[in-house]
């Protein structure tokens, strides 16, 4: 079969099940399709052959003996923040191209229980720092659309390798974007889950009280069944919540968007910067949500102006803190001849680090300094709870938010937005982290160049099944998510 990259997951678990093909057929399959075409995208950083190999033959076994489980045998590429057993994980870092995690994080371990089988690890932006993947020490990943331009970042590997059929679905993360910008630029589907329901344990932080875990794929029903992989509770994660996870496949079609309250932000459409083509489109969709049964609410989200600010201190804050413990001396990045060990700690640092990164650490720092902690820090975490409940203020009246993922589409490569030009683009999604709410992204459509917009559709506490369900009916009355790019129909 030469065609395996176009089907669903659902449709790959039925292949599978019924014997269309095996596991090795539509792992090589893959594997073939990355090593003609991912030269053009550069979404790998690490591809497995050997290992996804003897993965699919394992999950043929399995298989065989009527031992499998819906996903055994599918593909899957990991985000190179989660940390893999014997593969190395980059972080897309110099400080880490050299470490292998001897253990696995809790989502790659639930990957390999589910049958998962791992084709490589992504690129991304450095330590998840960015909005275009180009910050990664192993070069920019290119957007499968316009090849000279940005897939989004951080998790910009993750949805590349899906955007050009290199990968059934990938795993990614989002401190303050990083999976629903991605997956707008590339026109994906992508589920930034509420903070708490996918395990941290082995994903390399960046900002610790906002990190979460999510699935990047091609549908809602897709994101759904990697979400019941990567969902649930992990006592090895003090954050993540002890509530069972709900089925997302099984509740695709439970929330009706007949009679669906969607609240619309007055702030987010009057954002200077919005480009006029991603807001005409985000409000054609929610003509169509409304055609569906669903009712437009206007709605204040009153902190808007508060949201880059507030996360700008926080998240370098966080990520000053976390990202000491990468000092040269137990992993990864050493430098040459250190005369003493200061000399050592700076030069590994100074080396090892990308100027993004080191930029994050000296302004965290600088907030958290005895001198600032109160005028930067602490008010920074006081304004982070209004923004919260202005959401749940808005919740009261709503059953869900819309909003762009993006006030724009896809960067061209190298456009070198100075720092503060790239942060006001993480307008839209920001606040979602700083509130610990889920949020998804869906495709609606293209630009004036053909490159993807995308809904965001934010959602209470929890209510992950709900946002892919009514996502998941959007789909099935429209067909933004079917578009492929012309580099994703190359057959090899
Ligand atoms: N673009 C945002 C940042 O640079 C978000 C990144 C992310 O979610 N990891 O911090």
């Amino acid at each position: 079969m030469t065609d395996l990259h176009r089907l669903s997951i659902r449709e790959l678990s039925e292949g599978l099940a019924g014997s269309k093909f095996s596991s090795r057929e539509l792992t090589e399959h893959y594997l073939k399709r990355i090593a003609k075409i991912d030269a053009q995208v550069q979404s790998y950083v690490t591809v497995t052959p050997e290992q996804a190999l003897a993965q699919a033959d394992a999950a043929d076994a399995l298989r065989k003996s009527g031992m499998a489980n819906v996903l055994t045998g599918v593909p899957v590429a990991h985000k190179d923040i989660f940390c893999t057993q014997g593969i190395k994980t980059t972080a897309g870092s110099k400080i880490l191209d050299n470490f292998i995690s001897p253990y696995d994080a809790t989502v790659v371990a639930k990957g390999k229980v589910a049958g998962l089988v791992t084709l490589g690890k992504v690129n991304m932006d450095e330590f998840a720092m960015g909005s275009t993947s180009e910050s990664s020490y192993f070069g920019a990943t290119k957007n499968p659309w316009a090849l000279d331009h940005v897939p989004g970042g951080s998790s910009g590997g993750s949805a590349a390798a899906v955007a050009a059929d290199l990968a059934p679905f990938a795993t990614g993360t989002d401190t303050g974007g990083s999976i629903r910008q991605p997956a707008s630029f590339c026109g994906l589907t992508g589920l930034k889950p509420t903070y708490g329901r996918v395990s941290r344990f082995g994903m390399i932080a960046y900002a610790s009280s906002l990190d979460q875990g999510g699935p990047m794929a091609r549908s809602a029903e897709d994101c759904a069944y990697l979400m019941n992989v990567m969902a649930g509770h992990d006592e090895r994660d003090s954050t993540s919540v002890n509530v069972d996870a709900d089925d997302y496949v099984a509740n695709l079609n439970s929330t009706s968007v007949k009679g669906l309250r969607i609240g619309i932000p007055k702030q987010y459409f009057n954002v200077a910067g919005l480009d006029a083509d991603v807001k005409s489109r985000v409000e054609e969709s929610l003509k169509k949500l409304e055609d569906m049964g669903a009712t437009l609410v206007e709605i204040d989200l009153n902190m808007t102006d508060a949201y880059v600010p507030t996360y700008y201190l926080i998240a370098p804050a966080e990520a000053s803190s976390n990202l000491q413990r990468f000092d040269g001396v137990r992993y990864g990045y050493r430098c040459e001849n250190p005369v003493d060990l200061t000399d050592l700690y700076k030069r590994s640092r100074s080396e090892g680090f990308g100027p993004e990164v080191q930029r994050r650490i000296l302004i965290g720092t600088y907030a958290l300094s005895a001198g600032y902690y109160d005028a930067y820090y602490v008010k920074a975490q006081k304004v982070r709870r209004l923004i919260q409940q202005d959401f749940l203020k808005a919740f009261e009246s709503v059953d869900v938010i819309a909003a762009p993922s993006a006030p724009t589409t896809a960067y061209k490569i190298g456009a070198s937005l100075d720092p503060v030009e790239m942060y006001l683009g993480d307008i839209y999604t920001i606040a979602v982290n700083l509130a610990g709410l889920p949020a998804i992204n869906a495709p609606v459509g293209f630009d004036k160049d053909q490159l993807p917009v995308g809904l965001q559709l934010i959602g209470n506490y929890w209510s992950e099944s709900q946002l892919l369900s009514v996502v998941h009916q959007y789909q099935q009355a429209t067909d933004w998510h079917t578009k492929r790019a012309a580099i994703a129909e190359e057959t090899v």
